[in-house]
């Protein structure tokens, strides 16, 4: 069996030929939110459903990082190397301290409370920036069941002056969003309406300028099968994204280069390992790695 689809020639040397798409943990319900802690050697990753974080190690395999984890969906890290993760249940966006305290970095805008934060990056200024749509509240799977306050929409929180701003209000359910390298851009995907069978299943591009404003925004790749739910970028800005199928590589002009083929469907993906060479993919009931002969941007 093949571990690869290629459809570009370049892709080729993406991949190679002996190196597996390797289960690293099972027995999960819906897993996402991958994030690389290259200090402690571990992989943390949600199981949402489950209410709680787990943790991965190459030696001691999965426990428990935290539980409750109030439903957290997707995490990142800050570029002091804080967890920074977007919880359903509490409708918050949490900073976790190097002292395991927890900050509360946005649960309300404009006096009403948010959808069920989805997946977050930091910039390199330190803003963060956060997809808000509504998958948390619509039903009592991944969260709690409640009412819908603020339409779906990113914010850009400023931690170091409060600053709170909606930056993108056209979508219909905003998930995943990566910058490019140079952060002149800014990817967004929209996964649309839930219980739609003809949502929107595509990545949007933004330029971004020196002040964090943003323009432009066009449709810069249609995915399927599958959603765009979570994605991260290669130094070369190759966007390797979830899909139905496995992982998808797009290269910056928007064109399909390959496919990484898991037997599950994928959720979110994050790059580690001592090169930031592995690719670790969140995918239903288990996460799946691959080694790559490409290396994430992933910071810190
Ligand atoms: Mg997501």
């Amino acid at each position: 069996m093949s571990f690869f689809e290629v459809v570009e020639p370049v892709f080729s040397s993406y991949v190679m030929g002996n190196a597996p798409v390797k289960q690293i943990a099972t027995g999960f319900d819906w897993t996402e939110g991958p994030v690389w802690f290259g200090d402690a050697n571990c992989l943390l990753f949600s199981d949402i459903p489950n209410n709680r974080i787990m943790r991965w190690t190459p030696d001691v395999g999965t426990s428990t990082y935290r539980t409750p984890s109030n439903y957290a969906n997707g995490h990142t890290r800050d570029f002091q190397g804080r967890l920074i993760s977007c919880e359903h249940g509490t409708r918050r966006v949490t900073r976790t301290e190097h002292d395991g305290s927890i900050t509360v970095i946005a649960d309300r805008f404009e006096g009403k409370r948010l959808n069920s934060p989805n997946d977050v990056v930091v910039k390199s200024d330190g803003t963060i920036w956060f997809s808000d749509p509504h998958y948390g509240i619509k039903t009592d799977y991944e969260g709690f069941r409640g009412e819908q306050e603020l339409p779906c929409n990113v914010y850009r929180v400023d931690p170091a002056n409060g600053s709170f701003a909606a930056v993108l209000t056209d979508f219909d359910c905003p998930n995943g969003l990566a910058f490019s390298p140079d952060e002149k851009r800014l990817y967004v995907a929209d996964t649309g309406i839930m219980f739609d069978a003809n949502a929107k299943q595509h990545i949007r591009a933004f330029d971004v300028d020196g002040n964090g404003r943003l323009s432009g925004g066009d449709v810069f790749h249609v995915i399927g099968p599958g959603a765009a739910d979570g994605f991260r970028l290669d130094t070369d800005g190759n966007i390797w994204s979830s899909a139905g199928d496995g992982v998808h590589c797009i290269d910056p002009g928007g064109a399909l280069l390959g496919k990484i083929l898991v037997p599950e469907m994928v959720s979110n993906v994050c790059f580690g390992g001592r090169a930031k060479h592995q690719l670790y993919m969140t995918a239903t009931t288990s996460v799946y790695r691959i080694v790559l002969n490409r290396q994430g941007v992933q910071k810190p």
